[in-house]
């Protein structure tokens, strides 16, 4: 973890001044140019967005250039959203009502997100997802639907169907083959007559008498900057800025000090800690862009499903912070579990539970499909067993014991499990008003317990 925290990096005369970011560079020399390559539209970034604007634009005929400071096309995850879609249709799930879903998304930011981009997506994704779909079925990829939390439409956990995931030519885990997509579109958009440049880092865009982004000055692998003429369009599409400390301070200054800076790699897949520096944003807001005024900006967390029962849920049973303390009501997904967590005494927690959980609820693994069967209580405890093994979580045969190796103050903790395990037998949270079927006694051994650290 770095050890940046805002006061220390932050201060009075400081919170005046400008960021270095955010000062432009002075311009390229135009003797520095040793070429430039005319089209009508230049992408910027080669993952997800980048090429589908590419393909979409190469398909209505307009010339198009990629240029990635990455080695090739770059991705991570694979699950993919879509209010619906052909493959919902065929496996019969019905059109869901979403607008009151997204009400309660709008509210949970106090409306600070612009609501044109979420109806848009609720009016477009289905035939976004199509023309994917479409084209990676030819490509022999399956497309499938991945396995969410099943819970009540007002419930915080609650995920309307919809994610979709890529799988085949090795991959099974839905939501671990975004590559497979990839791989098509970068293909079909060089079939489509597309050209790519790799290894070509933009660094500015170039304005015209009129004030208009005509353009892009880039840098080969070799430092030779290239002068990219665009007649209609630049699109920049090169990711987040989680790898630039100064702009993580500057917008997201609560979470900065989780991310790890210094490696400047462009072709980041699957990684936590930070993938990319923002140069597209700083190079828009040198040229006059406007960041959009949310505060602050959000952040991706999805961690802790430390014992969760639901695909992307979270410990439902009780849990504890370093005083042994129960602090909130565990009804809610791996997400918003990480965030009540950062906000306990040396931001910690722990999730205890005992053989029962396996057994008294549906498990449901992340990575499976919608419609799949409850993972067997064997297999649950046997999954458990693996992660005894890895040292992440204890395993012991009283709560006694459990408490006092996770490095709980003993009595406190035993009379916070006592007190929850009479709410399980009454049926009813009267202190957090949890669901009555998430109310898990801690009654068989052996019992298990671990921090929600991930
Ligand atoms: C661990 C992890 C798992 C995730 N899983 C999922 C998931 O399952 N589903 C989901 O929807 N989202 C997921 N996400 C989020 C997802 O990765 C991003 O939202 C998505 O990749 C953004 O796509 P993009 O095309 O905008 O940017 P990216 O995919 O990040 O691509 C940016 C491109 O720009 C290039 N670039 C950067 N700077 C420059 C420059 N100066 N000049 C030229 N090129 C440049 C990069 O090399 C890269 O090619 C995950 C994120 C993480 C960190």
């Amino acid at each position: 973890m770095h050890n940046t925290n805002v006061s220390e990096y932050m201060d009075a005369n400081k919170a005046g001044a400008k960021w270095a970011f955010e000062i432009p560079p002075e311009p390229v020399a135009e003797e520095l140019i040793k070429e430039t390559i005319k089209t009508q539209l230049v992408v910027v970034g080669e993952g997800l967005s980048g090429l589908c604007t590419a393909l979409a634009a190469r398909e209505k005929g307009v010339d198009t250039v990629i240029i990635t400071a990455s080695g090739g096309p770059v991705g991570r995850g694979g699950s993919v959203c879509a209010a619906y879609s052909k493959v919902m249709e065929r496996l019969g799930l019905p059109r869901q009502e979403v607008k009151d879903f997204y009400l309660e998304e709008f509210a949970a930011s106090s409306f600070g997100v612009d609501q044109r981009k979420w109806y848009r997506f609720y009016k477009h994704s289905e035939e976004a997802m199509n023309w994917l779909i479409d084209m990676v079925e030819k490509d022999g990829v399956e497309v499938v639907l991945e396995d969410g939390n099943e819970d009540d439409v007002h419930s915080p956990t609650y995920q309307p169907a919809g994610t979709h995931a890529f799988v085949g030519k090795g991959v099974t885990f839905a939501g671990a083959g975004i590559m497979l997509a990839i791989k098509v579109l970068e293909s079909n958009y060089l079939a489509a007559g597309g050209r790519v440049y790799y290894r070509t880092a933009a660094k500015q865009l170039i304005k015209d008498k009129s004030g208009r982004i005509s353009g892009v000055i880039a840098a080969d692998e070799n430092g030779n900057y290239i002068k990219y003429e665009a007649e209609k369009a630049v699109v920049l599409a090169t990711g987040d800025f989680s790898k630039n400390k100064d702009m993580m301070m500057k917008y997201c200054p609560a979470y900065a000090k989780y991310f790890k800076y210094g490696n400047d790699s462009y072709d980041t897949g699957f990684a936590v800690g930070g993938l990319f520096k923002g140069e597209g944003q700083q190079m828009a807001l040198w040229a006059g862009a406007a960041w959009q005024r949310t505060f602050p900006n959000a952040i991706f967390v999805q961690g802790s499903r430390l014992g969760s029962h639901m695909p992307y849920g979270s410990h439902r049973g009780l849990r504890l912070n370093i005083n042994g303390e129960r602090y909130c009501n565990e009804d809610c997904n791996g997400a918003y579990t990480a965030i009540t967590v950062l906000r306990q005494p040396k931001e910690t927690a722990f999730a205890i539970w005992g053989t029962n959980y396996a057994y008294e609820l549906p498990w449901h693994p992340h990575g499976g499909r919608r419609g799949d069967k409850a993972l067997p209580p064997e297999k649950v405890i046997a999954g458990w067993e693996r992660e005894v093994q890895s040292g992440r979580l204890i395993k012991c045969d009283t709560l006694e014991e459990l408490v006092v190796k996770l490095g709980l103050p003993k009595e406190k903790a035993l009379s916070e499990i006592e007190r929850y395990n009479e709410l399980c037998r009454k049926g009813e949270d009267t202190d957090f008003y949890k669901k009555s079927k998430y109310l898990q006694e801690k009654k068989q051994a052996p019992f298990y317990g671990g921090a929600l650290d991930d």
